[in-house]
Formats: structure tokens, C-alpha cells, sequence
């Protein structure tokens, strides 16, 4: 190519293609982080004599592309605390379902914005509800200690649920109330771009997997969910009543620290 104007639109309109492409396939824009090229990308052409870099290159592939970013409002997303703080106010004094009335707090999330490792739960309980946080009961110290032997503080991952508001008597949630909320989780990853997400027990499991299968089954089978890796795992609710279950739950983790490890991010 001699003229670089010339090259320079070509390049412009093949990169207009490719985007159109993804917003045909519901996702829209370009993600802010870089692409690791995946374990089973073509091999790479042989080296030149004089390119060593390029040898250490090819062997640090990663088995994980950078998933293309979660869209949402087909708009532009605010990422990062703007996004969450501009998305707090969205939710404001919400009375979109019956478990409005019941509430104490919105429990919104907590964590880091940036979060590469997001852990998504059911809904708040009785202590979640009285303090306006997830997972700060007893499920919640489990999860923190979860936390912690994956390597991370708590403020550094970033947590949510599914439904913002306490279901009366620790009830699991219903459709009317998980269909009236669920644009906000959908809204929170699209924010947080997680690279890598938990999904504690059966409903988060089955939401972001769209997949009905019971959560025995479902469990330390990495699935995705717009393209970013989710791994559902035992609720630490359940853990708390069978003990026995949390060698799986750490066989679960320790998949998901090995992915964040193969992605250069731990
Ligand atoms: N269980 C959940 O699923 N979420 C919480 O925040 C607390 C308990």
C-alpha cells in the first residue's frame, strides 16, 4: 500500500465493518482493554532470525480473548464509579415490583469499579437489608473468607445480586420481581466489565448461564455470558448447611483464579 490516506480509510472502513458486525450481534463499541491473542488462534507465522521478542510473545498466549464490552440503552456506557453512581440514581426510590415495600435498603453492590473478578448472588438477606450491602451475614463471611484464599480483599472484587431488595422471610425470588430488576445487574457488568464472573448458586447460576439445569450440574462448568467467562458455583448459604460441599466450591474457585492467572491478571 504506497498512499497512507488510502490506507488509512480502508483500514477505517474494515473497522466500521467489524463493529457493525458485533451490533448486529446485540454488542456495540470497543472494549478498553487489550486482546490477548487466544490459545487456538492460528499459529504464528515462523520467526525471523533477529526477532527473540516475538518468540517470548508467542509463548504467553492466553486462552481467554478480551470479551467485547456488555452494551446496554444502545448508548454510550459510562464505565467504571461514574457508571455505577449514575446507575445508583437510575434505580432511585425503586417501586418497580412488590418487594418495594418490604425493604429497608436497596443493596446495590459493593466493591472495586474496575473489578476483574465480579461475584454475583441471589438477593439480600435480613443483615443485607438492615446495612444496605451484600454479603455481610454469615453467607457473607463465608464468601469474604472465599474471597480471601482466592487472593483478593473484598474491596478489591466487586459483589452484587440479582434482586436489589430483601424477599419477605429470606423467600427465593420470583419471576415478576427477577424480570423487573435484572436490567440493573445486566446494567452493573456492562459498567464493571468484569473479566471473569462467580455465579453464587442456583438463580444467578441459571440467569446468567440462561440455563434451567440444576445447579449441582451446572457447577464448575465455566459457561459464558456476553462472552465473559462465568463460573457458577454452590451459594455460601449452602455451604454453610453442607459442610461437604466446599471442596467442589474450591475446585470452582481455583478454575477461576487459574483464569484470571492465564489472563496475566493475578
Ligand atoms: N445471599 C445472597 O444471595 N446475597 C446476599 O447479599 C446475601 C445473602
Amino acid at each position: 500500500m504506497s498512499d497512507p490516506r488510502q490506507e488509512l480509510r480502508e483500514l477505517t472502513a474494515a473497522f466500521r465493518t467489524h463493529l457493525e458486525a458485533r451490533g448486529r450481534g446485540g454488542l456495540i463499541g470497543v472494549s478498553r482493554q487489550s486482546s490477548p491473542v487466544p490459545a487456538n488462534a492460528a499459529p504464528v507465522a515462523p520467526v525471523a532470525a533477529g526477532a527473540p521478542a516475538m518468540v517470548a510473545e508467542a509463548e504467553t498466549l492466553m486462552p481467554y480473548p478480551t470479551p467485547p464490552p456488555v452494551m446496554y440503552d444502545e448508548g454510550t456506557v459510562l464505565h467504571s464509579g461514574r457508571g455505577l453512581t449514575a446507575l445508583h440514581g437510575e434505580i432511585g426510590d425503586c417501586q418497580r415490583c412488590k418487594l418495594a415495600k418490604g425493604r429497608r435498603h436497596i443493596v446495590f453492590g459493593v466493591g472495586n469499579p474496575d473489578a476483574n473478578l465480579m461475584f454475583v448472588g441471589e438477593a439480600p438477606g435480613a443483615d443485607e437489608d438492615a446495612q444496605g450491602e451484600p454479603f455481610v451475614g454469615a453467607a457473607g463471611q463465608l464468601l469474604t473468607k472465599m474471597i480471601k484464599a482466592m487472593g483478593y480483599e473484598r474491596s478489591e472484587v466487586y459483589i452484587c445480586n440479582i434482586i436489589k431488595c430483601r424477599p419477605p422471610q429470606n423467600r427465593n425470588p420470583e419471576l415478576d420481581e427477577i424480570e423487573a430488576c435484572e436490567q440493573f445487574l445486566r446494567k452493573q457488568i456492562a459498567i464493571v466489565q468484569p473479566r471473569v464472573i462467580v455465579a453464587l448458586g442456583k438463580f444467578a447460576a441459571q440467569f446468567l448461564c440462561s440455563d434451567n439445569t440444576p445447579i449441582t450440574r451446572l457447577r464448575g462448568n465455566l459457561r459464558t455470558y456476553h462472552e465473559i467467562p462465568v463460573m457458577p458455583t454452590y451459594h455460601p448459604a449452602y455451604l454453610l448447611r453442607d459442610e461437604s460441599r466446599k471442596g467442589e466450591a474450591w475446585a470452582d474457585l481455583k478454575q477461576v483464579m487459574g483464569i484470571l492467572k492465564n489472563l496475566g491478571l493475578r
